[in-house]
């Protein structure tokens, strides 16, 4: 099998495959891809997770809407600010503000005022993503003008009809998809992503995910495995679940779109820890090459779960720097310090 030049037929055997010497050399070829195209060092974005109050219900996440269950909050621009200099006295590079989605004016100006805020604190040394949902147009121009230089919005799915099954009315497909192309009309650094195991989600979807993201030509990607949450309708839907086997089909997805996609950042998610201790370590082996760190205030932690499991809620953010350093040196890499550390697929163009 080429490795370097997949083919659909092909993706769909190393999906579904048994044959541990097949996948041994599938994962090699997807680290030396890694290693060609973005090299062995990992970049860290600290990801300060700054509000969970959400106007949406979709159905897999925790912090939904209507989870009455969620103490909500608002993090005060001033933990917010000092979450990011900690960021910037660290060297992480970059920072990623997430939060649920809302769109009032007041949420806004919010975010926009923090962006300036954290530009200046770091004398513009820190990159930062932004992970705030869909948005208009306009918006996406403010938050870009203010100092966000790219932003995550997972597809969640690429199968139109699957969305549609995860998200109740309100929620538009092909609104997600003029999101995406609005965010690279912005001139945003755009990462997308789905989530891996879904119930109902087939192989072939899995394959399309990765034509889509080709075809879209992002600069990033951020996936996980789908996690069940105890308090959303979609864990009503979710039958059997096997932690092994969900670790197993993520890896396996970030080995095809790192030898697919070649160029891209691909991050190794905390969902994938909460699999597995060392399940982001794995992650860079399968050929992922960037982590985010949660350095979100402990206190916050509890209030921010969009799935069941999550790992670290009482380290504090030095706490993780330290495990985190030691278990990448274990994998025989390095991390980026100081670095934006950007996607050569968007640096490219
Ligand atoms: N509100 C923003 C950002 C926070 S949610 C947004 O929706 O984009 C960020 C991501 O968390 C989502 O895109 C989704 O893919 C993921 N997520 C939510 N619930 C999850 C679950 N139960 N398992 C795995 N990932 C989940
Ligand atoms: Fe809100 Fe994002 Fe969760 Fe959807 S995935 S309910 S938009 S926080």
């Amino acid at each position: 099998m080429n490795f370097n030049s997949l083919q659909r037929e092909e993706m769909r055997q190393l999906f579904l495959t048994q044959d541990k010497n097949l996948l041994e050399r599938m994962f090699t070829a997807a680290y030396d891809v890694k290693k060609q195209y973005v090299g062995t060092k990992v970049y860290f974005r600290g990801i300060i997770e700054f509000s969970n109050i959400c106007q949406k219900n979709c159905f897999y996440c925790g912090i939904r809407k209507d989870n009455k269950a969620v103490k909500r909050y608002l993090m005060p621009l001033e933990e917010i600010l000092e979450a990011a200099a900690w960021a910037d006295e660290q060297n992480y590079g970059s920072v990623v503000l997430q939060s649920g989605e809302r769109t009032d004016e007041e949420f806004i100006s919010y975010v926009e005022n923090a962006l300036r805020k954290i530009k200046e604190l770091s004398c513009e040394r820190l990159g930062i993503t932004l992970s705030l949902g869909e948005q208009t147009k306009e918006t996406y121009e403010r938050w870009f003008k203010a100092g966000a230089h790219r932003y995550l919005l997972r597809i969640e799915t690429s199968n139109a009809e699957l969305y549609r099954t995860l998200h109740p009315e309100d929620h538009s497909f092909p609104e997600r998809l003029r999101a995406l192309a609005n965010l690279k009309e912005t001139g945003y650094q755009v990462g997308t992503g789905v989530m891996i195991g879904l119930p109902g989600q087939t192989t072939d979807d899995l394959i399309n995910d990765i034509l889509f993201f080709k075809e879209a030509d992002v600069a990033m990607l951020g996936m996980g495995p789908y996690l069940p949450h105890h308090d959303t309708p979609l864990k009503k839907r979710t039958a059997n679940f096997d932690a092994e086997k969900q670790l197993d089909l993520a890896l396996r997805m970030i080995a095809l779109c790192r030898l697919y996609l070649k160029d891209v950042n691909i991050a190794s998610t905390t969902a994938l820890q909460a699999l597995k201790h060392n399940g982001r370590e794995i992650g860079l082996q399968a050929g992922a090459n960037i982590i985010m760190p949660v350095i979100t205030a402990v206190k916050y932690r509890e209030d921010y779960l969009l799935y069941d499991n999550k790992p670290c809620l009482d380290e504090n953010a030095s706490v993780c720097r330290t495990c985190l350093e030691g278990r990448i040196k274990s994998i025989g890499e390095m991390v980026g310090y100081g670095e934006w550390g950007d996607s050569p697929h968007f640096l490219k163009k």
